[in-house]
């Protein structure tokens, strides 16, 4: 039984890796699509870990293969999600989320013919989402603005998502983050960790 195909985004800073690091530590059957990025590594990010981190000349190459099931210009730099990557988890039957922005989550939506569900994850205020980036200590100020300015725009597009998640305490966003996958495995007839329901024979 094929999994589900999982979008999630959420302005940057909003708390997303953190969020979903502590989802995998918690919750069976679910994984993560490994994207493709041409922006510089951060400090402890690893290739083939975090991001494929690849040059443009190579971004562009997969792109005009039609390697990527969506891909976006965002902050400046390209991101792209993989078709083998995601198809490849998903017939082995685990739910595979899609850490991607708003323009990616509307190419998903208009063209993949892959099902889905999306999922917005929203700052608290504008306040703490800056505090957030500033605090992470990873990104210049001058891409802090760009990250500021870009959130407002991101945030207009929270309405066409299927559920949205505050993420003001992390423990109370990762709950509702599991339940809702959790609940979209029932309707697929699977049980909590992800695996086929099996009724009992009449
Ligand atoms: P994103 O992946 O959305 O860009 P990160 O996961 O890198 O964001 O988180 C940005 C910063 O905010 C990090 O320093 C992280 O430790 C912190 N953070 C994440 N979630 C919360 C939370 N619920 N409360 C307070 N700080 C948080
Ligand atoms: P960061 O540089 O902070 O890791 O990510 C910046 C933004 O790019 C985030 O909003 C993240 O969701 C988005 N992103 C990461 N990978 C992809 C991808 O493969 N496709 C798209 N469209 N966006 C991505």
């Amino acid at each position: 039984m094929k999994g589900n195909l999982i979008i999630i985004s959420a302005p940057s800073g909003t708390g997303k890796t953190t969020l979903l690091k502590k989802l995998f530590a918690e919750l069976k059957g679910v994984t993560f699509s490994i994207s493709h990025a041409t922006r510089n590594p951060r400090s402890g990010e690893q290739n083939g870990v975090d991001y494929y981190f690849v040059d443009q000349e190579t971004f562009k190459k997969m792109r005009t293969n039609n390697e990527f099931l969506e891909w976006a210009k965002v902050h400046g730099n390209y991101y792209g999600t993989s078709k083998k990557e995601v198809s490849r988890h998903l017939a082995q039957g685990l739910d595979v989320i899609l850490d991607i922005d708003v323009q990616g989550a509307r190419q998903v939506r208009e063209s993949s013919g892959e099902k889905y569900f999306s999922i917005f994850i929203a700052p608290p205020s504008w306040e703490e989402l800056e505090r957030r980036l500033t605090g992470r200590g990873t990104d210049s100020d001058e891409t802090i603005k760009l990250r500021l300015q870009n959130s407002r725009l991101e945030i207009k597009e929270a309405p066409l998502y299927d559920y949205m998640i505050v993420n003001d305490t992390l423990d109370q966003a990762t709950n509702i983050l599991r339940s809702i996958i959790i609940a979209q495995r029932s309707r697929s007839r699977r049980d909590a960790e992800g695996l086929p329901l099996s009724l009992p024979q009449l």
